[in-house]
């Protein structure tokens, strides 16, 4: 019997009881915390201990209270740490304390244990392969005496509770693993999956799942077969089997189409083994290397380009050494890369500029960049080169400046086109303003008429504009006599300094100039060889203006005539220049053409006068002849009068006595009388019209005026059974009467020019804004148009007078109206036999 007077058979029955229901238990613990719970109630159930604790050691070694019975806070802090084993201690035995008062080891814990009120206790330790690892305590109020049965329970719970807390710590552990794989795999930038020798997902990633759009649960178990289109399924199952059956890591770049384009993977699967070295699986990393792959191809790229670029794109270090050299840099400076890699970038400095590299390195440090800097480097070949020059400091990953790049251009050609470039422009400039100058001045000579000043004007245009001290125009005249001699103008000193001197002759100097050869621009003449050759001066005649600088231009005209020349002088020597030569160039020409006009107004001029009076003469002689026709006829018409009645006195007191014979030329002298009378009255009437007596000007209704006429010519009209009709007639201003005159001769001559037909007349007119153009058509005999400008002379008729009676006036007449009032008559159109038209012109406004 025991102490708890229970029979051996029954406490074992119980023990084994506590020992089922602990391993029941710690079997469905969950945790360490729940296996320790369990522990503390089956060693307080299988013991007559009042109270029980668990303890394990930490880290350090210190043991600490994991879980307890009925313990105080001040006690368990009070003997945290106390243990009568190290951890890891190896056969370690159960220590049972009946009573802690005769307990020597423990008597500095006396005290406590008497608050705490306990007197007796055992540790049982909690050992594994590892040793030592904790103990469990039973506490009891009295002193007790340990029975083997107790303390081989407390041993046999504490051999489970061992191996419990072992199995729970490595499950745990494997949690905890599994939980930290997941983590990283989560966290991890690559797709990541575990299959099985089958195909079957295991595990997946977060990458993964986001990546083809499944979740962990709903892809594990399932085939590629089962997620993917067939030919993804393929290629990736085929993959797989390769790593299975070579059994080592395969790595692959696979591409996947994407939302937002294909990506590149770099895939690495590998086979996943087993303890025994078994093959359980394969597991796939891919890094989604899209990105990189484009830098790669980026700096291929860019790579290719710096190596193609003409520039010089050189690197280097922020000690100043180059660290990369391109062609181009070979190209312009000389030097294959392998000579200056490593080397100091001065070296490619001319001696004066090394500082200004220095600078530039300075500017790189601070981060500043260098635009188009010109300057100059040395080639390998020693040549000095002109550059422009960028450089931008490089940097970093982390943003440090690490070196500059550099980009060189050869602008040696560019600064020689400048160089010429500005040339051009100043010389262009220099011809600007010379045209400038040309066109202003040309209006100054263009517009003088008078040759003399105007040779005077050239002269003092060109002498300022060359800065000569003195300039001469000698001109070639020739006079009315033919002879040609010399005039000349002087500018910037008296003409008198030259009028004591003989003209410039036929010498190797002046000739060329007077030959209209050349210009001559001399900058000394006293050292030109073609001065001073000729006789008598050999030279300036004494006296002469000292001359030095010599400028001499011909001048021509158009036709080729050289008209003179323009001579220009200084006493120093080389001032005349390109630009002068071009200015007095410009004055020469213009100054030809207008000596060409006024020549040729001067000649207008004497022609115009000449004319005037020839007209004048004229106009004289025929005035004199009209009179003469005039006061002719008027005179004529008296004793013409006298012949008629004298022939018919005759006639009457001869009566019957007069001879059959002789009264034929009684006719005769009547009939002539009559014709003569009719003549003279057109004669008359033509005199008077020119006599200057111009027509008054009214406006007048030409259509009443046409009337009045045809009213007059009714027994005409009546008598020849002619039709007239008439268009509608304008008002226009010319002098009645004479429109009169124009309507009464024109439309009487087509009564009487015509043919058996009744003759058909008819007016009209055509209104313009200065002029009306009056018509007078007629079916008549017609003319000839060759002699369409004769029928308009005076006394010109075409046809014989016994058939067509008449003076020859008419037309003459009508021509001397229209023309008084500025217009013009003519035969429009005409043809013999087939009618005439004649038309005039009558002005529509008033003077
Ligand atoms: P004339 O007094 O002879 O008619 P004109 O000066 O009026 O003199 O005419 C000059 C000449 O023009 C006429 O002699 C005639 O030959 C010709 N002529 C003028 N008008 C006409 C016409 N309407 N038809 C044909 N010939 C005409």
């Amino acid at each position: 019997m025991s102490a708890t007077g229970y029979s051996a058979s029954e406490i074992e029955v119980r023990h084994l009881k506590t020992l089922y229901q602990l391993l029941a238990t710690m079997t469905r613990a969950k945790s360490l915390e729940e296996v320790y719970e369990a522990a503390l109630t089956s060693l307080l159930d299988a013991t007559d201990a009042d109270r029980a604790a668990i303890l394990t050691f930490d880290e350090q070694g210190i043991i600490q209270f994991r879980a307890w019975r009925g313990l105080s806070r001040q006690y368990r802090e009070a003997v945290t740490g106390h243990t009568p084993w190290k951890k890891g201690a190896r056969e370690a035995a159960p220590i049972a304390i009946p009573d802690v008062h005769f307990a020597p080891d423990l008597a500095d814990h006396r005290h406590t244990f008497e608050v705490e009120g306990i007197r007796a206790l055992a540790f049982i330790p909690l050992a594994l392969e590892k040793g030592v690892f904790g103990k469990f305590m039973l506490y009891y109020r009295e002193p007790h005496q340990f029975t083997e049965e107790e303390l081989s329970l407390a041993q046999a719970i504490a051999g489970h509770v061992a191996l419990a807390t072992e199995h729970k710590r490595s499950e745990i552990a494997r949690q905890e693993g599994e939980q930290r794989l997941q983590a990283i795999l989560d966290n991890s930038a690559a797709v990541i999956f575990i299959k099985d020798v089958q195909g079957r997902y295991i595990l997946v990633n977060r990458q993964f799942e986001e990546l083809f759009h499944v979740s962990q649960s709903n892809i594990e178990g399932k085939t590629d077969y089962e997620v993917f289109p067939k030919d993804v399924a393929d290629r990736l199952r085929e993959n797989d089997r390769k790593v299975l059956a070579s059994s080592t890591p395969l790595a692959f770049e696979e591409q996947a189409p994407l939302a937002d384009g294909v990506h590149t993977y770099l895939s690495i699967k590998f086979p996943l083994k087993g303890l025994g070295g078994t093959v359980g699986g394969v597991c796939g990393i891919a890094t989604d290397i899209t990105d990189r792959r484009r830098l790669e191809m980026a700096s291929v790229y860019l790579a290719a380009i710096v190596e193609s670029s003409d520039d010089a794109i050189i690197s280097k270090d922020l000690n100043g050494c180059i660290t990369s050299w391109n062609k181009g840099a070979e190209r312009i400076l000389g030097y294959p890369a392998s000579e200056v890699i490593g080397k100091p970038v001065s070296m490619l400095a001319p001696p004066e500029r090394v500082d200004e590299m220095k600078a530039i390195l300075n500017r790189i440090r601070r981060g500043e960049r260098v635009h188009h800097f010109e300057t100059q480097r040395r080639r390998k070949d020693g040549d000095i080169i002109d550059v422009s020059i960028t450089a931008s400091p490089i940097r970093d990953a982390a943003g440090e400046i690490i070196g500059a790049s550099k980009i060189a251009r050869e602008i040696t050609d560019r600064k020689r086109t400048e160089e010429e470039r500005s040339v051009l422009l100043a010389r262009e400039q220099e011809a600007r303003k010379t045209a400038e100058l040309l066109i202003q001045i040309g209006p100054q000579l263009a517009t003088q008429l008078d040759s003399e000043k105007l040779a005077q004007t050239a002269t003092d245009i060109a002498t300022v504009l060359t800065g000569a001290e003195f300039g001469a125009f000698f001109r070639n005249v020739v006079n009315q006599q033919g002879e040609s001699y010399l005039l000349y103008t002087i500018s910037g000193v008296p003409a008198e300094s030259f009028s004591r001197f003989p003209m410039p002759r036929n010498t190797e100097l002046f000739g060329p100039t007077f030959r209209g050869e050349s210009i001559i621009r001399v900058d000394d003449v006293l050292s030109d060889p073609r001065y001073g050759k000729n006789e008598p001066y050999y030279g300036m005649p004494k006296g002469h203006l000292p001359v030095r600088s010599y400028l001499a231009v011909p001048v021509v005209s158009l036709s080729g005539e050289v008209l003179g020349g323009l001579f220009f002088g200084h006493s120093t020597p080389g001032k005349f220049v390109e630009s002068h030569e071009a200015v007095v160039k410009g004055i020469a020409a213009q100054a030809a053409i207008a000596l060409d006009n006024s020549r040729l107004f001067e000649q207008s001029q004497s022609t115009r006068a000449e004319l005037e009076l020839s007209n004048s003469e004229l106009r004289r002689v025929n005035q004199d002849l009209e009179t003469f026709a005039f006061s002719a006829s008027h005179d004529l018409q008296e004793p013409l009068r006298n012949i008629a009645i004298s022939a018919q006195l005759l006639e009457r007191s001869l009566g019957q006595h007069i001879d059959a014979g002789s009264l034929p030329f009684l006719a005769n002298i009547r009939t002539s009388a009559r014709r003569m009378g009719d003549l003279i009255t057109d004669i008359l009437a033509f005199t008077s019209l020119s006599r200057g007596s111009e027509g008054s000007c009214q406006r007048v209704d030409a259509g009443a005026v046409l009337k009045r006429v045809l009213e007059d010519l009714k027994s005409q009209v009546a008598g020849s059974g002619a039709v007239v009709t008439t268009g509608d007639l304008p008002m226009v201003y010319i002098d009645e009467s004479r429109l009169a005159q124009l309507f009464l001769n024109l439309i009487s001559n087509a009564l009487k020019y015509r043919n058996e037909e009744a003759p058909r007349v008819h007016v009209a007119a055509e209104i313009g804004d200065e002029w009306s153009v009056f018509s007078v058509s007629d079916n008549g005999i017609g003319i000839d148009m060759r002699y369409s400008q004769q029928i308009f002379g005076v006394f010109k008729r075409l046809h014989g007078r016994e058939k067509y009676p008449g003076s020859g006036v008419g037309l003459a007449i009508c021509h001397r109206i229209v023309e008084q009032y500025g217009g013009r008559i003519w035969l429009e159109k005409s043809a013999v036999g087939a009618g005439s038209t004649f038309c005039f012109t009558v002005p529509v406004k008033g003077p």
